[in-house]
């Protein structure tokens, strides 16, 4: 067992520990074992080149259990256990108002036999992590169990530790959202911090929410299969067509979310995609602000009112068109001539 290594030195191992004991239904850990961009289980066989031995301390995904699996986080608490990476899933419950009890916990101690709090363990183990990785809207964000009215006060991880923390490598808070995580979203940003911690990648890029810009740059809306109808006013009326669902309840135009380019599992699925609305799912005001899901989202009652008289036009034109460019040249035929316009360069004897 070793100290953390400081920060800006390359490591070769590296702990990944894994909390879910949040506010949370454990999802974002069962999402992350469908990804394949890389899979978990590359990354713990080292079949990914140049990343740093991988050791995963994940309650679902552990053959340890009790004392055994809780052994490395009371490592890392004592800066015994080396580099690791502090992931956590699950919002983070208000426990100065947790009156003679508390929210959630995850093991306990030692010495008194008490449970220790899920955010007893984020005081510990945070400020010693070499980076800390939110996984999933209820970390990031709060998600579901931080809707209103809600009685655990809780919240995402930021907003427990301070938009501003930094970890022992220097680095923000790690938020990846979903509701759950889209598996590769969340690999490929544990393996970017692995390259990085390794010396071979640069500093992760984030935007002012903590998200990977590179992975929530973009809205649901400019990725979607259905955009073609949105652009030409034909809406869905119903869940069993084909046609762009904004008027039954997608808020895909406004949401930062990439899973209709990258697809869910293995680029298979992504919500619209496959008919599914964009309930939001991503976004720092999700659920509350995006309810009741089934209604036309209030934006999109101008954008679309202004898109169908638009479209309307578009879509006439171009069926004309359409159907001008789905007939062959009149020159193929087996007439005995020919029509095509061919000119000889020189006259036929
Ligand atoms: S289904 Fe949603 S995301 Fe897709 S085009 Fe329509 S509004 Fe945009
Ligand atoms: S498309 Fe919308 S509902 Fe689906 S994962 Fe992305 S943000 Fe969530």
């Amino acid at each position: 067992m070793s100290a953390p290594k400081p920060a800006g030195t390359a490591v070769d191992e590296v702990h990944i520990l894994w909390t879910s004991e949040g506010m949370s239904c454990d999802g974002d850990t069962v999402s992350m074992t469908n990804a394949t961009l890389p899979s978990i289980e590359d990354v713990m066989l080292g079949l990914v080149p140049g990343l740093p031995k991988v050791y995963l301390h994940n309650k679902v995904l552990s053959p340890e259990v009790g004392d055994e699996f809780m052994a490395p986080f009371h490592q890392a608490a004592r800066d015994e256990l080396g580099t690791f990476i502090l992931v956590v899933e699950g919002s983070i419950p208000n426990e100065k108002i947790n009156g003679d009890g508390y929210w959630t916990s995850m093991g306990n101690h030692p010495e008194t036999g008490e449970p220790i709090t899920v955010n007893e363990w984020i005081d510990r183990l945070a400020p010693r992590a070499w980076a800390v990785l939110a996984a999933g809207t209820c970390a990031t964000y709060g998600g579901i169990h931080a809707m209103a009215g809600n009685p655990t006060g809780c919240m995402g991880l930021a907003d427990y530790l301070g938009w501003d923390f930094r970890s022992a490598g220097g680095l923000p808070i790690v938020n990846v959202p979903g509701c759950p995580i889209q598996p590769d979203n969340f690999m490929e940003t544990l393996t970017w911090l692995l390259y990085q911690a390794a010396g071979l990648a640069p500093t992760i890029p984030l935007d002012d929410l903590l998200r990977p810009t590179w992975l929530f740059g973009k809205t649901v809306h400019e990725g979607c299969d259905r955009a073609g109808y949105y652009e030409q006013g034909d809406f869905a009326y119903d869940y069993n067509s084909p046609k762009c669902q904004v008027k039954i309840g997608c808020w895909g135009p406004v949401v930062n979310c990439n899973v209709t380019k990258r697809g869910w599992m293995d680029g298979v699925g992504g919500c619209p995609n496959v008919g599914g609305i964009c309930i939001a799912c991503t976004m720092p005001g999700f659920p509350d602000k995006f309810m009741p899901f089934m209604d036309q989202p209030p934006g999109g009652t101008l954008s679309s009112a202004l898109t169908t008289g638009y479209g309307a036009l578009v879509r006439r034109l171009r069926e004309v068109t359409n159907r001008t460019a789905n007939k062959e040249p009149k020159w193929h035929h087996n007439r005995a001539e020919l029509t095509s316009g061919y000119q000889p360069r020189w006259p036929r004897r």
